[in-house]
């Protein structure tokens, strides 16, 4: 595809459903990826948790997660998704947290889900197959599924409306007249009118990008092969950590989260850890070293507040070149107006809910692209805006 409408940055969970979204609407698309295959980064767990925000009060985060579920689940249940494997056995969230034991006292019905409801630790022993030992919430829906399997089954569906060029590393985008340009580590070179960058905390190496607050903040995960009496497990149990079922023999036990370390080797500290959090939690399974069949590591990406950078990118170089025309103490946020580049997008920093958020983002990319209503989608789409952050950032510096 040598002339693409849109080329798309990034082959994770973002970049390959923002790539289907807008191929759906007709669109041609590159899908650049630095690695050798797609879904090798973040998304290269061999299963992420599909389960819902839980809570009783409404708030933007909530709303956030609450359309990225529905949104996620109506996919799977989609043609488009037909050989995503996604292992719809429900899950069970043990009250881990101050939070999750408040809100398993409370009466006020629970939102995140339309099927979360409060359960007994008989129920939830029944229901999960191993003893819980404490009451919990069950959500039916919930689920697992391979990230790189639900891409896969994605971009199948739009055919040769998706172009994907792996082991290419995109190393500059730039503006040339009405177009974007860009230049590939192999020296290859392409146009389109719009470009999305999908790139994780790696976006920062792309200069309109290199202000974007992004953390790459380190996870790992652990295989454990089943015992006896973790082979009984019906549902994905959360409980601070999570555990699958078992698939193949092997349950997928997670996950670490450290800032402020690069390691890129999975740890036997961490491992240690991992199965430790388990044994805690559920004692009958009493994991061990013994049981370890691999472990992975890979990063997540944070940003200033939490929230995904979705939408149009603001080109903060302008924008702080004017805030330095003007002397200190003057409101920023008044004088400096939002100053975005044409066409070019963003969806990045999905944290630790990239299931939730990454779909829901490609949608939203999709719809200003083609210039479609953001009905349903507008909350969503307002809380991620990356137009959020210039000013905060002008503001601190000055
Ligand atoms: C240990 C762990 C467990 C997790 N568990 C869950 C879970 O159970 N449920 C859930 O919903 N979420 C989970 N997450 C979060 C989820 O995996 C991420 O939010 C999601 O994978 C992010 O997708 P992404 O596409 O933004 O990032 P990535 O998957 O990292 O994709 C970004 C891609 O961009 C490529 N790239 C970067 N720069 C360039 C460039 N210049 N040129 C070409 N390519 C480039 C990278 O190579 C990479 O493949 C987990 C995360 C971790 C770390």
């Amino acid at each position: 595809m040598t002339h693409p409408d849109v080329i798309v940055i990034g082959g994770g969970l973002a970049g390959a459903s923002t790539a289907f979204a807008i191929a759906q609407r007709g669109g041609n698309v590159l899908l650049v990826e630095s690695a050798p295959g797609l879904c090798e980064r973040a998304s290269g767990n061999r299963f992420g948790l599909l389960t819902p925000y839980i809570a009783t009060r409404s708030s933007p985060l909530e709303r956030l997660y609450s359309a990225g579920y529905s949104w996620t689940q109506s996919l799977l249940k989609s043609s488009f998704a037909i050989n995503s494997g996604f292992i719809g056995c429900g899950a069970i969230q043990l009250p881990s947290t101050k939070r999750f034991a408040t809100l398993l006292q409370e009466e006020l019905p629970l939102i995140g889900a339309s099927d979360i409801r409060r359960a007994s630790a008989r129920e939830c022993s029944d229901i999960s197959g191993i003893s819980c030992g404490q009451g919990g919430f069950v959500i039916p829906s919930a689920g697992f599924v391979s990230p790189v399997s639900f891409m896969k089954s994605l971009l199948l569906s739009v055919g040769e409306k998706v172009s994907v060029r792996c082991a290419t590393a995109v190393t500059s985008i730039e503006r040339e007249d009405s177009h974007w340009s860009v230049t590939c580590s192999d020296n290859s070179k392409f146009y389109a009118t719009s470009v999305v960058v999908c790139g994780a905390f790696e976006s920062n190496n792309l200069a309109p990008c290199s202000w974007l607050p992004l953390e790459p903040i380190r996870g790992q995960t652990v295989c454990a092969r089943s015992s006896d009496c973790s082979s009984s497990l019906r549902t994905v149990l959360c409980f601070g950590g999570y555990l699958t079922p078992a698939v193949d023999g092997e349950h997928l036990l997670g996950a670490h989260y450290r800032h402020d370390d690069e390691n890129q080797e999975p740890s036997d500290g961490d491992t240690d850890e991992i199965l430790k959090a388990a044994s805690r939690a559920l004692p009958s399974l009493a994991f061990s070293r013994s049981h370890v069949a691999s472990a992975r590591v890979c990063f997540r990406t944070s940003t200033i507040d939490r929230v995904p950078y979705i939408g149009s990118l603001p080109n903060f170089g302008e924008m702080k070149r004017e805030a330095e025309t003007y002397r200190s103490g003057t409101n920023i946020r008044e004088k400096v107006r939002l100053r975005q580049y044409q066409e070019l997008y963003v969806n990045v920093g999905h944290g630790s809910r990239g299931l939730l958020t990454c779909p829901l983002g490609g949608e939203i990319i999709a719809r200003l692209i083609h210039n479609e209503p953001l009905d349903s989608l507008q909350a969503a789409a307002t809380l991620c805006e990356p137009a959020r952050v210039p000013h905060r950032l002008l503001t601190t510096h000055m």
